[in-house]
This record gives C-alpha cells, structure tokens and sequence, in this order.
C-alpha cells in the first residue's frame, strides 16, 4: 500500500536500475544501476575462513571504472536531490522490509566470507536494519527553522544535501556498517560511492541489489571495490564531498587526513580498547554473563569487544569463575547450530593473536585459558582461536596496549574505583567503557568521570540505538560529526539560511498596478 499518494509515481520517472546475478566466482561492481564485472587485472580472493575455500575474487576497480561511477553519482544528484522528501522516505520503508525478506541471504553471506556465528551475522544486519527504520523519519529530521525577523523580514534555514559522498567499509561488520551510510547518506538527498571490505563484499552487494529492487534510482548507490588505489580515488577526487570512513587507525588517520586535505568533510571511527571495570558490590552472575559475552562474542572481532576487564578488590575472587564460563563457549564453524564463536578472518589475524599472547605470557601474564590450540573437529584449517583469558596483565604489555581484536581477554587487578577510572582513562581510546556496580553513586561518579564516549552501566558496551549516534572519543574517533541519528543527518547536509523581505507596502502597489492594467 501506498503510504503517500504520488510516492510511486514521483519514482516511475526516474531510471530503475535492472538487478542481476551479483556473486559467483567474481564479484561484481555495482555502476549506474547495473552489476558489471570489472575489467580489472588485479583481484583479491576472499576465502571462507572456517575452510579457506575461495568464496568470490573481488576486483581492484580500475580508474576507468571508478571515474564511470564517480560521473554516474554526480548526474544522479541532480535529479535525486529534488525528490520528494516522502519518496526518500518511502524508499527507507521498503528497503527496512526488503533487508527483513533477504535477512537469510545475508546471514549465509557473511557466515561464508566473514565467518560469524548464525546469531552474530543476524545481529549485524538487524542493528543495521534498525538504522534504515530511523531513517523513515527523515521528513522530521530535515526540518528546518524559521523566525519573522522583523516586519516583512523571515530567516530560514533549510538542510541540503552535499553532493556525491562516499563510504569505506571495515570486514568486521558486512552488513551493518554499509547500514550505517546507505539509509543516512541517500535519505538525505545524497549520492553515495560505497567500497564495501574487500574481505567480505557479498553482504554489501546484496544491500545494493535490494535498494535497486525498491527502486532507489541509477547512480544513486554504487559499489566500488579495492584497497589503497580505490581509496585514494575516494578521498580526492573532487566530486566527492564527504568521507565515512570505519576501520583501523592505521587506514583512519591516512584516509582523515587524505580527505580533509582535498577538503571533504570525514568522519572516521577507528580503533578500540574497551574496558569493563567491576566492582565487588556488582551482580557477580550477571556481570560474569555479560562479560563473557562481549569478550568471546563475534571472536573478539567487535569493536565493541570488552577486551580488558579491571577487576576492583575482591572482585578479582571471581576470575576463575569467569574462566569457566569461557572454557564452555563451543568454537565451531558459523553455520553449526549451538556455536557461540566462529572462526577469525585471516590466518594472518590469527597468528597475530597467537603471538601476542605469547608475549604476554613472556611478560609475566598469567594465561588462565588458552585457547591457541582449539581443534574443531569439522573444519581442521579455519581461522579458530579459543577463547583466551590472561590474568595479572600490565599496562606495559602488548596484548594491553594493542587492539587484538580476537577472543582475547586481558584481566586487570586494581585496589578502588579511583584507580581502575584512571587506567581507563589514561588509555588512548575512548570508543566505550563499561562499570558493574549495584551502587548509584559508584555507577554515577563512573559515568561523570570516565574518559569514554560510550558508557554501559551494568550491560556490556551498548551500541547506541539510532535514534542516537555512535559516539566514540579519544584514539577512537576522528572528526566531529558521528554516525547516524541527528548527527549522521548533520554530517551528510549542510544548512543554507535564507533572509527574505516581503514589503507590505510592495504588495499594495502591486495590487493597485493589476487592478488598472489594461
Ligand atoms: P582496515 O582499516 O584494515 O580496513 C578498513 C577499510 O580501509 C577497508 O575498506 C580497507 O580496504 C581500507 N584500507 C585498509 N588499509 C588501507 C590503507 N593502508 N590505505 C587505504 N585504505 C586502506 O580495518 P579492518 O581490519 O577491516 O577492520 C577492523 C578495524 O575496524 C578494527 O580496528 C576495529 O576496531 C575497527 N572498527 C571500528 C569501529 C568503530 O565504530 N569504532 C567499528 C567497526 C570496526
């Protein structure tokens, strides 16, 4: 049914893309409506990482390539930008119900390429599903405001869109961080050049073929691949505006800087070291629950992961239990039912894992579970890590310092609640902290005084739900404006304020002239 009278016919207009058959053995770019295979000479292969198995080749767009969709975006944001806010709008209800049709697609997608349990793949797509729906209320959230100024004088401000915008994506999130730039990027009036990971594109191709489906025109949304080239192309080119940018802080600052030097804007969420801090008074079952969770959760590979866990006092009594729950986590392949965490995306990732917690070791940490030599029966050459739990680590060790980005716990003994804020505080990031507590005023002094842009009080680091923003800080965010909610709309518009003054005494005249016009 429609919702607004006219919605479908404002679209019929407009070119709607054809969709076609998008993975296979390679994995196509999506220009201008169409899926297309590259002409590129350089590929990347994209393994299963529970088996290796080739799942896809992605291409390295070639410049020809990224110039046809840069010129594809640009001609789109003519037309596109003058729809109707209620056809954006619409677009958004039929893209929330077009991902919740496809949500099976997307899971097997991402299980395969990424490697994420069944549970963690569906979760990354409902959050990212969660932004679409927000974006359903773009008509409000584009209002702009107005004053009589004076006799005859208003001011007024309206939010346009910024023209071409585009969006580099990490592995870790296939689906949701693509949910984080389409719906925003495209309700508010934008065109938008996507470079989904070339670890995991399939999640992000499927996305495109869904908003073609629902009618989202040609060149509004186009997917490009690559690593260094295609980013490069990104963030100069001068058609581009604006840069959203999720990943590591090695490609974040290069890219920030990159894009802000050809003067885009950008906004770049990059690293993480997340600390939950728990003190004696806490829930000790609930609190173990959900710490293990986001420790072990998606293997670790969340930037949302709670990787260190400051243990407050007699707290420190319940680390054994912890480890318990830990040893009980069954490692498996994504697609195995009762599994709890999958395989780690590379066997580079997981070397590296490996190697930090026998550097830990080495430093005098205490490895109270080790899961490097994890077997899993059914796939003996995955990515697999068991969940690991370093005890007594120091704020000198690597595996403190470093984002492993594995199911990698690091446990911290402090003696009060001063000394475990100061820890947390003295870290580079800020993506997000979290406190257990069954005391206000402990939960409260934390909230007020931790150094974090995300705080969980009694639940592990929330990812904000989109009527607000991901509001990372410190190492972890670089920019100003964050991602979705009020804040992602500011980043994607920019305000133009009008001053007009309409004269009484002008319209008098004016009357009087027709009344004696021939
Ligand atoms: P990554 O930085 O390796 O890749 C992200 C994107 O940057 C990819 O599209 C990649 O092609 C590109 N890229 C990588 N190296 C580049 C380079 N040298 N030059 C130009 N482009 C480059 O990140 P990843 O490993 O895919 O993702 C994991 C990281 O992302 C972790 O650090 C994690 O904390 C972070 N992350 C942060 C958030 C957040 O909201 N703060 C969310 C998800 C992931």
């Amino acid at each position: 049914m429609l919702l607004f009278n006219g919605t479908r016919r404002s679209l019929a207009h407009l070119t709607k893309p054809s969709s076609s058959h998008l993975r296979g053995v390679s994995t196509k770019l999506f220009i201008n409506g169409e899926f297309v295979t590259s002409q590129a000479s350089e590929w990347m292969d994209v393994r299963d990482p529970a088996t290796q198995k080739l799942v896809t080749r992605v291409p390295k767009t070639t410049a020809s390539e990224l110039e046809e969709a840069a010129k594809s975006a640009q001609s789109a944001f003519t037309t596109w930008r003058r729809t109707s806010v209620m056809t954006r709008q619409r677009v958004m209800l039929d893209l929330q119900q077009a991902i919740r049709d496809n949500t099976d697609r997307l899971i097997e997608s991402i299980v395969a390429e990424q490697g994420k349990v069944v549970s963690d793949a569906r979760g990354d797509i409902i959050r990212g599903l969660q932004v679409v729906e927000s974006m359903a209320g773009i008509p409000e959230l584009m209002l702009g405001s107005r004053l009589d100024v004076a006799a005859d004088m208003d001011t007024y401000t309206v939010r346009e869109p910024l023209g071409v915008v585009a969006g580099i994506c990490p592995f870790n999130f296939p689906a949701l961080i693509p949910l984080w730039m389409i719906p925003v990027a495209l309700a508010t009036g934008n065109t938008l050049l996507l470079k989904p990971s070339e670890r995991d594109p399939g999640a992000a191709m499927i996305l495109a073929e869904l908003c073609a489906d629902v009618g989202v025109p040609r060149g509004v949304l186009n997917v490009v691949h690559g690593a260094h080239e295609t980013v490069d192309f990104l963030t100069s080119d001068q058609r581009v505006k604006a840069v959203s940018f999720v990943g590591s802080d090695r490609a974040g600052k290069y890219i920030y800087e990159r894009s802000t030097q050809h003067g885009k804007r950008c906004q770049a969420n990059l690293g993480a070291k997340n600390h939950a801090v728990i003190l004696p008074d806490a829930n000790r079952e609930h609190a173990l629950n959900a710490i293990t969770g986001a420790a072990f959760g998606a293997a670790g590979q969340r930037c949302m992961a709670l990787s260190v866990a400051v243990f407050v006092g007699a707290a420190g009594d319940w680390i054994p239990e912890l480890v318990d729950r830990a040893r009980k986590l069954k490692v498996d392949g994504g697609m195995e039912p009762g599994a709890d965490l999958g395989p780690m995306i590379s066997p580079e990732a997981l070397q590296r894992a490996k190697t930090i917690v026998q550097a830990a070791a080495e430093s005098g940490a205490s490895v109270l579970l080790d899961g490097r030599n994890v077997k899993v029966a059914k796939y003996p050459n995955g990515n697999f890590l068991g969940p690991t739990v370093l005890d007594h680590v120091t704020v000198d060790m690597q595996c403190y310092q470093e984002e492993v980005f594995g199911p990698v716990l690091s446990c911290v003994r402090v003696a009060t609640l001063d000394e475990a804020l100061a820890l947390v505080n003295a870290n580079v990031y800020g993506n997000g902290a979290s406190v257990f507590t069954r005391s206000g005023p402990c939960a409260r002094k934390f909230q007020a005084e931790v150094g974090a842009g995300q705080v969980g009080i009694n639940v592990p680091i929330p990812v904000p739900l989109p009527m607000f923003s991901f509001t990372g800080n410190k190492g972890s965010f670089l920019g100003d404006t964050n991602f979705y909610g009020r804040s992602g709309v500011n980043f994607y518009t920019q305000l133009k304020t009008v001053t007009s003054l309409w004269r009484h005494e002008d319209a008098i005249e004016d009357r009087q002239s027709a009344v004696h016009m021939p």
